[in-house]
């Protein structure tokens, strides 16, 4: 959002609490990110650092069964690059940071913004805490970029639990993983797990270290009565692949736990402040969307607060366009979410498919803005349908009770 603004003209301040560099969740991207990073003049930087090269992802089910897509068998429009990166986040929220900053934004690291100020319903400040003081800055607009911090969300209510997902993350780094085959050491490997909504991220971060993540419904943990260690080791021992990955592993850092994070929020702009990225809506991380969501809402966003200091109109209706586009796509995500946790074997079954696999692929890509009608998903809800009907179906046992039809959130 700096960079789009400063890009624009438009003086604007990040104000961050904490200092970075500083540990991230979330570090694997899809690749119509790089539309955004190029637009930006990004994509220099991230070449220079030699971030890992995803080209592709993988998939392996429990009994063995490994199965590939790679972003090069779809082209993508304005996008020339058939990878995208796997990235440590300190490093690249660093350097994305600096980059804001190279374009005119100006920084403040260790400074804690406590709330919103409002005149009225109209957003026209902040009150930061630095250094034991608290300050009010005034301002003609506030973005909240504050992650799954939700600051608005939470300072006017607007924050709905997702009625669904209720996810639990444990991950750390590890040395002497055997990423597996060279063609697809590089790609992200999701191991799944016989467990309600479970799975493992497997994402190299560099030559020797690779993120290993266990993700499974929350009860899952709560019900295991474990400690972190001995829940994570439980987990990479149940499936065949991953346990090979693991043979030789040496953990490098802490575990680090993630909770309660899939929530939306009852609206995301108003009169002066509009939210962006997980301070807008936090969808489950299956398909890793979540830094392409934020990079996206950036740049819509910001369309629509150029737009603001043009004709001075900062209203909430002047910003709803954003809202309604940002929806849309994330949108487009839960769907496609919903309907792989709903029966897994579609899924498989779909991206093997002569027919089917490109629309999916496409999806994994991030290709989810300004779409009508995505006619693949209304494909997996016809066929969920009639496993659904059908008591002799092969899949039926294979449903889970996640509920599908349309849902208010
Ligand atoms: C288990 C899990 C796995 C994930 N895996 C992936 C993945 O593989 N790929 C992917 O793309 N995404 C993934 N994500 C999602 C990803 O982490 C986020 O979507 C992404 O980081 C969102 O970026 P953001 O800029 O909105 O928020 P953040 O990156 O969280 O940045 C918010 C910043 O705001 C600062 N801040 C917060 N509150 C305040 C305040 N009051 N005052 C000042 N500063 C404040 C914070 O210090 C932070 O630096 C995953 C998430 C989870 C939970």
């Amino acid at each position: 959002m700096g960079a789009f603004l400063s890009k624009a003209g438009i003086t604007n301040v990040i104000i961050e609490s904490s200092f970075h560099p500083r540990s991230h969740v979330g570090e694997s991207m899809v690749t119509s990110s790089t539309r955004v990073f190029k637009e930006i003049g990004f994509l220099p930087v991230l070449e220079r650092e030699g971030f890992v090269r995803k080209y592709g992802a993988s998939w392996h089910a429990p009994d063995g069964d490994e199965f590939a897509i790679e972003f090069k068998e779809f082209p993508q429009d304005g996008v020339e690059q058939d990878y995208t990166y796997h990235v440590d986040r300190s490093k690249l929220d660093l350097l994305m940071l600096k980059h804001a900053e190279s374009l005119g934004s100006k920084i403040l690291q260790g400074v804690h913004v406590k709330q919103v100020l409002f005149d009225g319903q109209r957003a026209n400040g902040v009150r930061i805490s630095v250094a034991g003081q608290e300050v009010d800055l005034p301002c003609k607009f506030v973005v909240d970029a504050s992650g799954r911090n939700t600051l608005i969300g939470n300072q006017l209510k607007l924050k709905v639990k997702d009625p669904v997902f209720d996810q639990y993350a444990v991950h750390a780094w590890f040395k002497n993983v055997n990423r597996g085959g060279a063609h697809t050491a590089n790609f992200i490997h999701i191991y799944f797990l016989k467990i309600e909504r479970g799975w493992v991220w497997q994402i190299p971060i560099n030559e020797e270290i690779t993120s290993m993540g266990v993700v499974a419904d929350k009860t899952v943990y709560r019900e295991s009565h474990k400690d972190i260690e001995s829940y994570f080791n439980t987990h990479i021992t149940s499936n065949p692949d991953l346990v090979r990955a693991m043979k030789d592993a040496v953990r490098i850092n802490e575990f680090k736990t993630e909770g309660d994070y899939s929530y939306g929020l009852s609206k995301i702009v108003g009169d002066g402040f509009l939210c962006i990225g997980d301070a807008a809506r936090f969808v489950d991380p299956i398909f890793s969307s979540g830094v392409s969501v934020a990079l996206y809402s950036a740049k819509y966003a910001s369309e629509r607060i150029v737009n603001a200091f043009a004709t001075g109109d900062f209203s909430e209706a002047a910003l709803k366009p954003y809202e309604t586009r940002l929806r849309g796509g994330v949108n487009i995500w839960y769907e496609f979410i919903r309907l792989y946790y709903k029966l897994l074997p579609l899924f498989t079954h779909f991206i093997q498919s002569k027919k089917h696999r490109l629309e999916v692929l496409r999806l994994l890509q991030g290709e989810v803005y300004d779409r009508s009608d995505v006619p693949v998903l209304d494909a997996m809800r016809r066929y969920i349908a009639t496993v659904e009907k059908s008591d002799s179906h092969l899949l039926r046992s294979k449903l889970t009770s996640i509920p599908i039809d349309d849902l208010n959130f």
